[in-house]
């Protein structure tokens, strides 16, 4: 199953969805109408006066620059286009029914100012590097992040899971998300502005902007607004976090790759953001509290920035870098780089509760090399290490995106087959015996041959409780494998498992 059913089965499976409020619907089916004309949006606005007065509110402010006083949406229309009321009409019936305020573990009102950050800073850098889709870039801004909105609303116990991750590692609201959903809201997010209809240009940079160097496409808008979705997103960083320094180095980077530099001045961005914002979320019925102090913390850090080096601001990031990379190597294994017995455990341990909670299937393969104590003893020890480097690389590359694999001790290795079962993980496992069969390994001028035993076993919702049940059962497969003669892959025969005895031989 690719990522796209993956998230479209968990969104199916749960009840609370996020549905657009009426009138949202309506715009939207205009927006997406090229034809709309004034006559048809001046009529869904009448049904729903304080929400045409919230958008005239919005035009008449200094944010929009309008010299004369707007009156009426016709007027709006006339003097802004058609495209920008539709898309302020479509901002603020959308922020009108979702809650506000600090509920349980997360803070609404937070939320959605961050989001409006999104929102101004977005149209302000598209005034200056794509014009022609400045509005569409205050609405992508607004929602770029519904995702989060999504998942709180889905399921709200694993989110606080998440939050609680994000808060004890101090990372972003994604890094936490794959951690421990799996999945992040970038993808929740494209998925559900996509069910609601909106177009590529809307889709692909919700789902890339935390990583516009994974984007790969032809298309110079969706690019252009990715970029600029994620220079927003620094900027909502930049309001967000203590660390000002940080943020303002990356932003100026970040423009440079993007060939922006010339053709804004962040110092501007972040001055015009500031009264916008402040001007605005009253507008949005959002109350301003500690907005004031910001341009003055902001004004030290950038103080500090110009006083330094390019080169300290390279080191800055590296920090950075550093940071993540002692992270990662919490979880991977020194010898081989797969990831560690403690991070098998962990994630094993997700995969169960995904499993169970969304009745997904499930496969681990548990794998050991056959005789290796031969290859210490007749190549010698470091032989025998580079033998498990060579054997974790062949395995690995063997092995599909979405499994993971990992050393589980000596010299073996356990890998997560998540919603495939036993006779995916046969396949897989049947591959990587065959890949281990004919690999030679050169170390020294010497050939090393080695084969593996290969134990699977799928979790079964009706027996299994926990992840233990299911490394016991691929355990005992691969004590079968070793058995029946080595160089084998077994399956744990969930249909026998009283005896525990019989199970599948399937190689050579
Ligand atoms: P079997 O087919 O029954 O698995 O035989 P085996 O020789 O592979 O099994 P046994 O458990 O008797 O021995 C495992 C060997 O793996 C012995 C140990 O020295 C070696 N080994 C485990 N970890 C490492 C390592 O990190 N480096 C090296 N060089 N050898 C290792
Ligand atoms: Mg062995
Ligand atoms: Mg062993």
């Amino acid at each position: 199953m690719n990522q796209i059913n993956k998230i479209e089965e968990i969104l199916r499976g749960l009840d609370k969805l996020p549905t657009l409020p009426g009138i949202a619907m309506k715009i939207l089916e205009l927006v997406r109408d090229e034809d709309t004309n004034l006559k048809e949006i001046a009529d869904v606005l009448s049904t729903d006066p304080p929400l045409s007065a919230q958008v005239l509110k919005l035009i008449n402010s200094p944010f929009y620059g309008v010299r004369k006083q707007v009156t009426s949406v016709p007027h709006a229309v006339n003097l802004l286009g058609l495209n920008t009321v539709k898309n302020l009409a479509l901002s603020f019936s959308l922020l009108r029914d979702f809650p506000k305020g600090n509920k349980e573990d997360f803070d609404y009102t937070s939320f959605w100012k961050q989001s409006l950050i999104g929102a101004v800073s977005s149209k302000l850098i598209a005034e200056k590097v794509i014009p022609s889709f400045s509005e569409d870039a205050f609405f992508l801004g607004l929602i770029h992040n519904i995702g989060i909105l999504a998942l709180i609303q889905c399921m709200p116990q694993q989110y606080s899971l998440v939050l609680k991750e994000k808060d004890r590692t101090l990372c972003s609201y994604h890094e936490a998300e794959n951690q421990i959903l799996g999945f992040n809201h970038m993808e929740i997010g494209e998925y559900l502005i996509r069910t609601w209809g909106l177009p590529e240009t809307f889709c692909i940079p919700v789902l890339y902007h935390h990583n516009p160097q994974g984007l790969k496409t032809k298309n110079s808008k969706i690019e252009l607004l990715t970029r600029v979705l994620n220079l927003s997103s620094l900027f909502i960083d930049l309001n967000t976090f203590a660390d000002k320094k940080l943020y303002l180095a990356m932003l100026k980077l970040n423009i440079k790759e993007y060939g922006f530099t010339g053709k804004f001045q962040t110092d501007e961005i972040i001055k015009q953001l500031h009264e916008h914002t402040l001007e605005i979320f009253p507008l949005f019925d959002i109350k301003i509290g500690e907005e004031k102090a910001y341009l003055e913390m902001i004004g030290a850090a950038r103080e500090e920035l110009i006083n330094l080096s390019t080169d300290f601001m390279h080191k800055l990031l590296e920090q950075k870098r550093l940071i993540e990379s002692l992270r990662e190597e919490t979880i991977r294994d020194g010898l081989t780089n797969l990831f560690n017995y403690q991070r098998f455990q962990e994630s094993l341990e997700k995969e169960v509760y995904r499993a169970k909670r969304y009745n997904l299937q499930l496969s681990v393969i548990l794998a050991d090399i056959d005789h290796f104590k031969a290859v210490n003893d007749n190549y010698g020890h470091l032989a025998g290490d580079y033998s498990l480097k060579k054997i974790a690389e062949c395995l690995k590359d063997s092995l599909r995106e979405s499994d993971s694999a990992a050393r589980y001790g000596g010299e073996e290795f356990a890998f997560i087959l998540p919603e495939t079962g036993l006779d995916g993980a046969f396949i897989v496992a049947e591959r990587l015996r065959k890949d281990i069969d004919s690999m030679s390994i050169d170390y020294e001028g010497e050939k090393i041959s080695t084969t593996m035993s290969f134990g699977i076993a799928s979790f079964d919702p009706s027996k299994d409780i926990s992840k233990t049940d299911l490394i016991k059962k691929v355990d005992h497969a691969l004590y079968q494998a070793k058995k029946a003669g080595r160089n084998k892959c077994c399956l744990f025969d969930t249909g026998l498992e009283k005896s525990l005895k019989k199970v599948l031989v399937t190689a050579n």
